[in-house]
């Protein structure tokens, strides 16, 4: 389970578009009228990620598609050129193999800045300065520069630059493969719909790479799962709450919509928080609610989570009456009564004498932790008639939590 959830959930979506993309070479299959598709397709599908990036305020996936174009045009066009095939070939291999696979894979180190930002702007000026490079190096060969690279390097006497370690074909080899393992990890590492794109376009557009034939394909396959990142991710900005990492209240509305007619709901709320607020801080406050939200997100039954709102939790148990759903809701609420939150407390050592003048030396803070511990509240209802809607439900639900405030807190009411 862990695994498919892990490897196969996030990269589901990258691999249909794949393997739909296997099958497209029958290009005979193709009517002629749409032909054209394979040159022409790619730039579509990139302009369409490229305004839906700026749309959605996306850098990274804006760099990507830059490279991807880039990378496109290196297979199309350079081969096309005049001059010294062998320094075009060169040059080519480079970039294609070596450089937009390291770009990429830095592109998804990235923290989002959005385009026009400073940042966005230095990333995108790195990017161009490379493409200005690998144009002038095609008008203007540098026949050392391409012994560097085709990888002659061992077999010259007397070269003027110290000697590389490893033969440059091997050279590209080595940071093709740094890329993908970067690009990998950070995936994994930032488990989200873009990144798992970034990888799921690495992939295609390096099938496309060793396979030779259809190339344009693989494009527009790869282009079209930076695209499907982006909505993704969209959707996932719509409805997830940012705090706690919990569906809101847009997809529990949604889920009540969809209910069979068995069920039983939760709603689940902090006690004298206003309180623990004014006391602790907003921040702590914050970490709390994070805490308690991974909590009641545990919760067994086949119970789902969802952040009602500010302090306010929901949980939905499909197919189970109030009385099975009770006992995994009073589990939740012991694990969080018995959580003892360890905050950092930075406490300022001022010196008398320097309190007096306000002057502050280095080091002069203590760092202490102290604990802190909340408690919930939870009323549960279920629909036990025919004429009940989800939102009767919920207000039943309300009304035992209500109740539970009343007879004192940190307890469940069905
Ligand atoms: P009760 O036991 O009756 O529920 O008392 P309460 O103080 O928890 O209830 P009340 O509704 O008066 O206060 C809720 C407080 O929750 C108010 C607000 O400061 C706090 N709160 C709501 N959303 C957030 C949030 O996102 N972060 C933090 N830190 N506090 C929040
Ligand atoms: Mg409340
Ligand atoms: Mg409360």
């Amino acid at each position: 389970m862990l695994t498919f959830n892990r490897i196969v959930l996030p990269l589901l979506l990258p691999i249909t578009v794949l393997a739909a993309t296997l099958l497209l070479p029958y290009q005979a299959l193709l009517p002629p009228s749409l032909a054209g598709i394979l040159e022409y397709g790619p730039y579509l599908i990139l302009a369409i990620v490229g305004s839906l990036s700026v749309a959605f305020n996306r850098g990274k996936v804006l760099l990507a598609s830059v490279l991807f174009l880039s990378g496109y045009l290196v297979v199309n066009w350079l081969p096309d050129q005049p001059g010294d095939q062998a320094n075009i070939a060169a040059v080519s291999e480079f970039s294609l193999y070596a450089l937009l696979p390291l770009n990429l894979a830095l592109v998804g180190l990235y923290r989002e800045r959005g385009i026009l930002s400073l940042h966005g702007c230095l990333r995108s000026a790195v990017i161009l300065i490379q493409i200005a490079a690998v144009i002038a190096l095609v008008i203007q060969p540098q026949p050392d520069l391409f012994v560097l690279l085709a990888g002659e390097l061992l077999a010259l006497e007397n070269a003027p630059w110290p000697a590389l370690p490893l033969p440059a074909s091997q050279l590209i080899l080595l940071i093709l493969a740094v890329s993908v393992i970067g690009t990998v990890t950070t995936a994994y590492g930032h488990n989200t719909p873009l990144s798992f794109a970034l990888l799921g376009a690495l992939g295609g557009y390096l099938l496309g790479l060793f396979n030779g034939e259809s190339f344009s394909i693989y494009i527009m396959a790869a282009s079209l799962i930076l695209c499907l990142g982006i909505l993704r991710d969209s959707y996932n900005n719509a409805y997830r709450d940012e705090l706690t990492g919990l569906p809101q209240r847009r997809a529990l509305n949604e889920q009540m919509m969809s209910l069979g007619r068995n069920y039983s709901l939760a709603m689940l709320d902090v006690d004298h928080f206003k309180k623990f607020n004014d006391s602790h801080g907003h921040d702590v406050g914050d970490q709390v609610l994070q805490m308690v939200a991974g909590q009641i997100n545990k919760v067994g039954g086949g119970g789902k989570a969802y952040r009602y709102g500010g302090e306010e939790f929901s949980v939905i148990f499909p197919r189970k009456a109030k009385s099975d759903s009770f006992t995994y809701l009073d589990e939740v609420r012991q694990r969080i009564e018995a959580y003892q939150m360890v905050i950092r407390d930075d406490k300022r050592l001022k010196k008398p004498d320097q309190e007096a003048s306000g002057l502050r030396s280095k080091g002069s803070f203590r760092r202490t932790t102290k604990k802190v511990s909340v408690t919930i509240s939870i009323g549960v209802a279920d629909r036990n008639d025919r004429s009940e809607k989800p939102d009767d439900v919920l207000k039943k639900a309300d009304q035992a939590l209500y109740k539970a405030k009343q007879t004192g807190r940190n307890r469940v009411v069905a």
